[in-house]
């Protein structure tokens, strides 16, 4: 089967290795440094923790698949140093990984369990042991060497059935494919809309910032997700690398929309988290030592969705790279057997066509 995956983030590196190792004969198309865009960067988080039991349930297959992979690697591609969730709302979760059958543990600011670069926090907090650090630098060298030469460093301008197969255009050069696979990011959407497909087109802008950590705090650090505090509306954090600690704030959405422009969206994350780190987290310094931009589809929240139409298959979601694995293999499947996988999380209903 000739299959074409378009785009070469974590998403389309993945489902084409799944489709390597089913037989097909894949290409994947991408125009700049595979993993570039939204999969830029060398960490991210891992968890378990999510507010819905078939998301954590998910997460376990697709860490089970992480530690194939780290075999394969001859590296660990997660380090192992848990995450924490904290807030109010983190017993919805401490529910969902109970129904899951996930370990996991309620504990209160102060626990010895934790390491964490506060003293001090809002509401309870969840353990997920599981959790950790997904290390993108070597998922990134794993990928990129798994694919070798099916990577074409192009872009796609236009995907379009026609009877024989799907026409992908770049350029002036077309080729015709039994199949294709469109998870190209932010350049989803367009790509989708030419073949009838509709996935969410609005875009926001964020930043993720890094600073570095002060000696003598706990270690090693857990990732973190917390609720809201001054000035952010939760924040993700975690070791971005020898004693850097990266902190991504949700801010308020008026400050990081699309028209305002990446660099006050920029400017308004920067001073958001700074504010942040110097306010609530003593074990690191508020000097920002390098970040991540990225663009996001807003309002996705945790969740995987599939679109279809004819032998086209779109992917969307939001926090993808924990579920790299698992969404390769979803969509090699899928792409293969001509079915659509079911979605899962917020916006699961009705989201397939
Ligand atoms: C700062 C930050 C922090 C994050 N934190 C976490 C976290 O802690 N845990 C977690 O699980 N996830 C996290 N995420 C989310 C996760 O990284 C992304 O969901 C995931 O990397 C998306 O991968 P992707 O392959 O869908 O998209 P991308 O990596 O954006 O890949 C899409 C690719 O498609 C290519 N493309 C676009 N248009 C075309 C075209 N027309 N033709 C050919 N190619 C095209 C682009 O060049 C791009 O390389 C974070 C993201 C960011 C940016």
């Amino acid at each position: 089967m000739k299959v074409a995956v378009i785009g070469g983030g974590v998403v389309g590196l993945s489902a084409t290795v799944a489709l390597l190792r089913r037989g097909a004969d894949v290409r994947c198309y991408e125009p700049g440094e595979p993993m570039g865009e939204r999969s830029a960067g060398d960490t991210r988080i891992f968890r378990l923790a999510h507010a819905d039991p078939d998301m954590v349930a998910l997460a376990g297959e697709s860490r089970a698949l992480f530690v194939k992979w780290s075999e394969e690697a001859g590296a660990a591609l997660i380090d192992e140093v848990g995450t924490v969730i904290s807030g109010a709302e983190v017993g919805t979760w401490a529910n969902a990984m109970a129904a899951a059958g996930a370990a996991h543990e309620m504990v209160e600011a102060g626990s010895p369990l934790l390491r964490l670069p506060a003293r001090s926090f809002a509401g309870p907090a969840l353990i997920d042991p599981a959790g950790g650090i997904i290390r993108v630098d070597r998922l990134r060298a794993f990928l990129v060497d798994a694919i070798g030469n099916r990577l074409l460093r192009v872009h796609v301008d236009a995907i379009e059935e026609t009877g024989p197969g799907v026409r992908v255009t770049s350029g002036a050069k077309s080729s015709t494919f039994d199949a294709v696979v469109i998870c190209a990011g932010a350049g989803t959407s367009a790509l989708a809309a030419g073949v009838g497909i509709d996935t969410p087109s609005a875009l926001e802008h964020h930043l993720r910032v890094s600073f570095p950590v002060r000696p003598g705090g706990p270690a090693p650090l857990q990732c973190w997700i917390t609720e809201p505090a001054d000035g952010v509306l939760g924040t993700y954090q975690h070791l971005a690398g020898p004693g850097l600690w990266a902190v991504g704030g949700d801010i308020d959405a008026a400050l990081v929309t699309w028209e305002g422009g990446r660099q006050a969206a920029e400017q308004a994350s920067l001073e958001a988290v700074t504010d942040y780190v110097a306010e609530h987290l003593p074990f690191v310094e508020p000097r920002p030592a390098g970040g991540i931009y990225c663009t996001h589809n807003p309002d996705l929240g945790d969740g995987l969705q599939f679109v279809r139409n004819g032998r086209v298959l779109a992917m969307y979601g939001e926090n993808l790279m924990k579920f790299a694995p698992l969404l390769g293999e979803m969509l090699a499947s899928a792409c293969i057997d001509g079915s659509i996988p079911s979605d899962a999380g917020p916006g699961a209903e009705g989201a397939s066509s």
